[in-house]
């Protein structure tokens, strides 16, 4: 089963790629983080992204469109995958195609997250994330067990720079000029479903499931 999920940063796709990659046992490819697991790494591609994430910019379509070309063609991706924060503009769903096309296989359904942008605003000043393991967490939804450190490595969580307000207020912009076109994009294919992201997790995790089947 192959899965792209789409909807706003903050909407909650990242939790709900996780939980999909579990129940079907397909890899979740966050190009989020694999740009942050460069930056931790102090690669060449890390140092190139970081001036764009840290503005709530896109890095550009050329760092990032062959680094899932070659990850969804690995042989953990056989069963399928579920892209999470990919394709963010329409050339890249395009290059997405293209590439998949080449080995013919083509997406399943992309699944949109949605969430007014008032809820996204709240929701993000909230947001922690583990600087080490990546782990993220909301100090009202998803808190840490204890206060300020990661559940999962013991390292202090933090509010992320590309989830501080002026930078989210930008991220959402972004969002609605070059991410949103997708949705139509993929309304033309026929593979778009759209589930209402502003109810508890667990339940928009029931609407994804009645979509993928169980
Ligand atoms: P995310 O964790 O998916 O919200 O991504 C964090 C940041 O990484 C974004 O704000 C972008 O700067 C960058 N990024 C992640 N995925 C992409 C993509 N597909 N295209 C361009 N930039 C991306």
């Amino acid at each position: 089963m192959k899965v792209i999920m789409l909807g706003a940063p903050g909407a909650g796709k990242g939790t709900q790629a996780k939980q999909i990659a579990d129940k079907y046992s397909i890899p979740h490819i966050s190009t989020g983080d694999i740009f942050r697991a460069n930056i931790k790494n102090g690669t060449e591609l890390g140092k190139k992204a970081k001036t764009y994430m840290d503005q709530g910019l896109l890095v550009p379509d050329e760092l990032v469109v062959e680094l899932v070309a070659d990850r969804i063609q690995q042989d953990d991706c056989k069963n399928g995958f579920v892209l999470d924060g990919f394709p963010r503009t329409i050339p890249q769903a395009e290059a997405l195609d293209a590439a998949l096309e080449n080995i013919n296989e083509k997406m399943d359904y992309a699944i949109d997250v949605d969430v007014p942008d008032e809820n996204i605003i709240n929701r993000m000043s909230g947001r922690r994330a583990c600087l080490n393991c990546g782990a993220t967490y909301h100090i009202v939804s998803i808190p840490t067990k204890v206060e300020g450190i990661c559940d999962r490595c013991g390292s202090p969580v933090v509010l992320r720079d590309d989830d501080k307000p002026e930078t989210v207020k930008r991220r959402l912009e972004v969002y609605h000029e070059q991410t949103q076109p997708l949705i139509n994009y993929y309304k033309k294919q026929d593979i778009l479903r759209t589930v209402n992201g502003v109810q508890p997790m667990e339940d928009v995790f029931k609407s994804i499931v009645e979509i993928l089947g169980a």
